[in-house]
């Protein structure tokens, strides 16, 4: 099976509209679908209704920003109810740190010599509630301070880096209680990418585990060979189901297009067998 169920659009720190990524992914062969912006729900109507004019299965998803023992975790939720009252205020709640944030960011660039840092992030930013780093990013490429965003990054925007400013966001259980009132699955996204130890990407697993979390991303955009193969024996020694997504953002940027991540290994069990997901398909067709 074809799955992305990771991706962002304009509504986040993605270029295109949930529309043209319906498209995309669709063109690319995707078979099962899933847009999961961070920490907002704008983009959901539009590309579940264009991914059901081109006959492409979809789930309702989102990227929820978590501080978990002093570092930044993200929980995918899979399966959500983009209606979900509880839910969208606990967005709304994790979103309204971003602009302070964004000012504390631009301050600190500019005093890197950054021309109007915050404005120039805000044109990059589709969804002004969502300004982000990679929108700063995208504005240091542009003026040259690195060649692309994810030397932008190293260099620029992770901690011990002068454009980094420490955040706040939700709990760890708080987003996976937001994600299961929601009807949905959680998913540890991208576990390759943590700055942590083994021992302490155990306990991470272990609390997840045990707030309702069901699924870790063992194929991601930002995992090589070796992290699919330490993460599909950490799903099975925890029980996790799998999941397989591309976390593409822009096609200039994202190493990995639609569609185009590696399948999930054998002796995994597909995060879509769980069944709050395999019932919402079984619906949906
Ligand atoms: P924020 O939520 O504003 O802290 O931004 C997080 C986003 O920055 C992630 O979702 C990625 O899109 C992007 N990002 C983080 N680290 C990197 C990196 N090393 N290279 C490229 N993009 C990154
Ligand atoms: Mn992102
Ligand atoms: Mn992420
Ligand atoms: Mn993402």
């Amino acid at each position: 099976m074809n799955a992305d169920l990771h991706c962002h659009s304009s509504h986040s720190d993605g270029v295109l509209s949930p529309a043209a990524l319906a498209a995309r992914a669709a063109a690319n062969g995707v078979e099962l679908w899933a847009l999961t912006d961070h920490d907002n729900l704008d983009g959901l109507a539009e590309a579940r209704s264009h991914a059901s004019s081109l006959g492409l299965a979809f789930v309702d998803g989102v990227e929820i920003s978590v501080t978990w023992q002093g570092s930044t975790v993200h929980v995918v939720g899979l399966g959500i109810d983009p209606g979900h009252g509880p839910l969208q205020a606990g967005l709304r709640s994790v979103r309204s740190g971003r602009d302070l944030r964004a000012l504390r960011m631009a301050e600190a660039l500019e005093l890197l010599g950054v021309r109007d840092a915050y404005a120039n992030a805000m044109r990059h930013a589709g969804n002004p509630s969502l300004v982000g780093r990679s929108h700063f990013a995208r504005v240091l490429v542009e003026q040259g301070y690195a060649g692309d965003v994810s030397a932008v990054f190293r260099d620029y925007l992770v901690r011990g880096r002068p454009g980094y400013v420490e955040h706040q966001w939700t709990a760890l259980a708080q987003a996976v209680a937001w994600i299961l009132d929601a009807g949905g699955v959680a998913v540890i996204a991208h576990p390759g990418r943590y700055r942590i130890s083994g021992d302490q990407l155990r306990l991470l697993f272990g609390e997840f585990r045990a707030a309702g979390g069901e699924a870790i991303e063992v194929v991601s955009g930002s995992h090589g060979d070796s992290e699919v193969r330490t993460f599909s024996r950490l799903a099975r020694d925890f029980g996790f189901y799998a999941s397989r997504a591309s976390d593409f953002h822009a096609p200039d940027e994202s190493p990995i297009d639609l569609g185009r991540s590696a399948p999930l290994p054998d002796g995994v069990e597909p995060v879509w067998q769980a069944p709050a997901l395999r019932h919402q398909l079984r619906c949906a067709v």
